[in-house]
């Protein structure tokens, strides 16, 4: 079966004419329906039976079903458990931010790398997500909220590069004036450091901001934190890093979840700022999310704001991070872990 809704504007067009022997109007019809996000051919109600028939033997539309839904007490964010067509699940979280929402979509189901911190890393992997799966996710929260997302941060469950093809395909789809129209300067993806994606992306032409899951100043600490250090050691994913930054021109956010006593001393502190001084760059400080079974604990306030305090000296800007919805556990991995226990 074919997935309509990973397919370009342009592509349906090819397929609508050349496969199914239609005008060029009806793909535009089609078009349509698809960028409103209906979740069924029954839906595109100008097209005549024969064909909605005829779309339905040989496609499919990809939609996200919402699982779970939990809202944040403390502030609006609201996280999803979706599942698909196979019953596999995915976390998503839509934030709202004072210009608007902001959702964090998952890229695939697990993820291969192993970060010890990682609820999805401890769960192994389990498949790639398909563009579609991707904007099914955004669109079945705007259906059930009723908003429009602005932003989109390719941070859920999984590692983007890991599935560069489909995250890419999806990027040149969500921006589509004909599809989502989500500009990508509205748009981040979080990498723990694939080097070489690093640089297929910066040369895609694609100005989405980069956001460099760092969490260790030093590749002793980092390697064992973070598997993927071994096979890209942090040097070259910060090499990496500029080269995106220069070819882009956006700036590098690179993420540092705090964790007790493993990488918050004021020696990481200085490793930190020595590393990436100069640059064009920002670092958000995250206290970490404790996940059960990893043995990490968050630092504490002091610590962390002088982790700060010794980054501004090197002139690096750094904020510290909030964590929205705290309550709902809203660091992605932990609800499907559960709903699986
Ligand atoms: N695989 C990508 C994107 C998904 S993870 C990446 O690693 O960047 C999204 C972000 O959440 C990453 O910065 C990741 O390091 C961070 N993260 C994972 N587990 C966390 C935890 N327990 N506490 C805080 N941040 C966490
Ligand atoms: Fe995968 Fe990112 Fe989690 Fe690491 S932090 S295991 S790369 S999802």
């Amino acid at each position: 079966m074919l997935d309509i809704k990973s397919l370009t504007p342009y592509e349906i067009t090819e397929f609508v004419v050349n496969e199914l022997n239609l005008p060029k109007f009806r793909s535009n019809q089609i078009t349509d329906w698809l960028s409103k996000g209906v979740t069924s051919f029954d839906e595109m109600k100008n097209l005549p039976k024969d064909t909605i028939e005829k779309l339905k033997s040989i496609c499919y539309i990809s939609v996200a079903n919402i699982e779970k839904k939990l809202k944040s007490s403390y502030d609006e964010t609201v996280k999803y458990l979706f599942s698909f067509e196979d019953k596999e699940c995915v976390e998503a979280v839509v934030m709202k931010y004072k210009h608007g929402y902001s959702m964090c979509i998952s890229t695939q189901v697990g993820c291969k790398m192993g970060c010890t911190f990682c609820a999805t890393g401890m769960s192994g992997f389990t498949r790639q997500l398909t563009p579609s799966e991707m904007l099914a996710q955004i669109e079945a929260a705007q259906r059930d909220l009723n908003i429009r997302i602005s932003n989109i941060v390719l941070m859920g469950m999984g590692e983007p590069l890991d599935n560069y093809a489909n995250v890419v395909k999806f990027l040149r789809l969500v921006s589509d004036e004909k599809s989502l129209n989500i500009g990508l300067r509205h748009i981040t993806l979080s990498t723990c450091g694939l080097v070489p994606r690093i640089y297929d992306l910066a040369d895609e032409g694609m100005p989405v901001t980069l956001s460099l899951s760092l969490h260790a100043p030093t590749d002793e600490i980092r390697s064992k934190t973070m598997p993927v250090n071994k096979k890209y050691p942090i040097e070259e994913a910060i090499r990496a890093c500029k080269y995106y930054a220069d070819k882009t021109g956006r700036r590098i956010t690179y993420e540092y979840a705090m964790i007790n006593g493993v990488n918050d001393t004021p020696f990481c502190a200085h490793c930190l700022g020595q590393l990436i001084k100069g640059t064009l760059s920002h670092v958000n400080l995250i206290p970490v999310n404790p996940v059960k079974g990893t043995g990490y604990n968050p630092s504490n306030d002091k610590r962390i704001i002088a982790f700060r305090d010794i980054l501004s000296k090197y002139n690096v800007n750094s904020t510290v991070r909030r964590t929205l919805g705290a309550d709902i556990n809203a660091s992605c991995g932990q609800l499907r872990g559960k709903n699986k226990s």
